[in-house]
């Protein structure tokens, strides 16, 4: 492919792109293919001989797009958006061209020092304290375990590192119940053993119990261990519960635990000054973690990683091997010594052409739009007999079940709301998940989507509404 022929292929790309966008509503929200339906229609082998890019297209729109579940469609209210925005898409487009690798300063200044830039323009927008600075990381789920490491890393003198786990370390962790896998998969990782993860019970709410895991903590204590890190979370994956941060902060500084804070969803409303209240306690975090690429519509993947100790991030992660060393060294971030990768994609600049593009105030309103909406969307839930609320909705984020008069029981309330979201789902017009909050079956519908406006949600609201009344009364005459 020449420059030409480039140039010809981009623009039509573009297109498509953009006539995608304009017609993602037409689809079916989740693709409707059983498992090997797609690779089935695929060549076992690679082809021997170039192929022209019309067969490529072609083979997009008949083979690909099938398989495709539309994750911009406005109706997807399934788990956590991955939304995205026009502006993120064309600097997705430039950093494709660019093909940076910006593992150390010297690869791509720009890289580092805007990295740096948006960093510090999210510390302001999120209202978080100065001291935080960071770098961005590919999901939450690396950011915690880099968390988790150097915690293990400052605990231990950096003896860790140097010489491996002795068998004397004893370290245990704390989450609440509500705690995404991610922390479990991170004290895996780290060697400090699934074991050791305490798993704080939560109230009502689904937040943590602050007084158990002070409880927790004592009990380890005296038993021996050597309590080391705590996630709490702002806005857990169930329910978006959140945990009381202050409350948790005053006993982590008291007991001298490194205090990681997820807040991979949430953390972007923290641009809202009427929803920091979450944020009360978190001068007394050592880590913070959120994923633009839920909810700040950047595309996935960029994962904002902020610390107050750089040092020890640094000293966990450095190497220094003779071909990577360079004249600047001493004077400029390295940022492949703040995480697990060398090399880096240059993440900074689809954030910077989204700030750029929405503004403040634009992103505040998109946000504030959808916190609205969910809000919309519990009243008329809650004003339903039949239908109940299974968690308070702080932010975008609805749990609810079909639970009419008569139907009591638990297995048969589970059965019959898993048989509602199949087939809302199956109908092609909308896409939500389920999850379990104390032991109940929840239907769960997130407001997060660029495109989604209240019509949405409300045809979903009477969708689900219709299917759950038809489905109640057939189980009803079945028995
Ligand atoms: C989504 C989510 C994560 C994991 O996010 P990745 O970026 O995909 O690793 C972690 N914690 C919480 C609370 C989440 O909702």
């Amino acid at each position: 492919m020449n420059s030409k022929t480039f140039r010809r292929d981009a623009h039509e790309v573009v297109d498509w792109l953009a006539d995608y966008l304009d017609k993602v509503e037409d689809y079916p929200v989740m693709a409707r293919v059983s498992p090997g339906d797609i690779s089935a229609k695929l060549p076992g082998e690679a082809p021997g001989q170039a192929e022209p890019f019309k067969r490529l297209m072609e083979d997009l729109e008949q083979i690909i797009m099938p398989g495709i579940t539309h994750w911009q469609h406005p109706s997807f209210f399934a788990y956590f958006p991955a939304n995205s925005s026009p502006p993120s898409v064309l600097a997705e487009m430039i950093t494709a061209g660019l093909a940076v690798q910006g593992m150390v300063w010297q690869t791509s200044p720009s890289a580092t020092e805007l990295e740096e830039v948006v960093i510090k323009w999210l510390v302001q927008m999120l209202g978080l304290p100065g001291e935080f600075t960071g770098v961005l990381q590919d999901t939450a789920s690396t950011a915690t375990l880099c968390s988790l490491l150097s915690a293990r890393e400052r605990a231990s003198a950096y003896a860790v590192n140097d010489a491996g786990f002795t068998g004397q370390e004893r370290y245990t962790c704390y989450c609440s119940e509500e705690a995404h896998s991610s922390v479990e998969k991170a004290v895996k990782i780290a060697g400090i053993g699934r074991r050791n993860l305490r798993r704080i019970p939560t109230d009502k709410a689904m937040a943590m119990d602050a007084d158990a895991l002070e409880a927790a903590i004592h009990r380890d204590r005296s038993q021996g261990f050597h309590p080391l890190w705590i996630t709490a979370t702002l806005g857990t994956t169930g329910s978006t519960a959140v945990d009381p941060l202050a409350r948790i902060a005053e006993i982590t500084r008291r007991e001298g635990l490194w205090l990681h804070v997820d807040a991979a969803l949430a953390g972007t409303a923290l641009i809202l000054p009427e929803m920091r209240w979450m944020a009360d306690g978190v001068t007394g975090a050592d880590s913070f973690v959120f994923n633009p690429h839920k909810w700040m519509f950047t595309n996935f993947d960029c994962s904002v990683y902020l610390v107050q100790d750089p040092a020890a991030l640094v000293q966990t992660f450095e190497i220094s091997p003779e071909y990577l060393k360079t004249a600047v060294d001493d004077r400029v971030h390295n940022y492949r010594d703040w995480g697990i990768q060398l090399g880096r994609r240059f993440r900074a600049l689809k954030l910077w052409f989204v700030i750029r593009s929405y503004g403040i105030g634009g992103l505040q309103q998109a946000i504030r739009a959808h916190i609205t909406m969910a809000a919309r969307l519990a009243r008329l839930i809650e004003a339903e007999t039949d239908f109940g609320l299974l968690a308070p909705v702080p932010l975008n984020t609805v749990c609810f079940r079909y639970q009419p008069q008569g139907l009591g029981d638990e297995n048969r309330l589970e059965a019959l709301n898993r048989r509602i979201l199949e087939a809302v789902n199956r109908s092609g017009q909308i896409f939500i998940t389920h999850t379990k909050l104390k032991g109940c079956y929840a239907l769960r519908l997130v407001v997060g989507q660029t495109r989604v406006e209240w019509r949405h949600v409300e045809a979903a609201w009477e969708l689900i509404r219709k299917t759950a009344t038809e489905l109640g009364k057939e189980s009803d005459g079945s028995d």
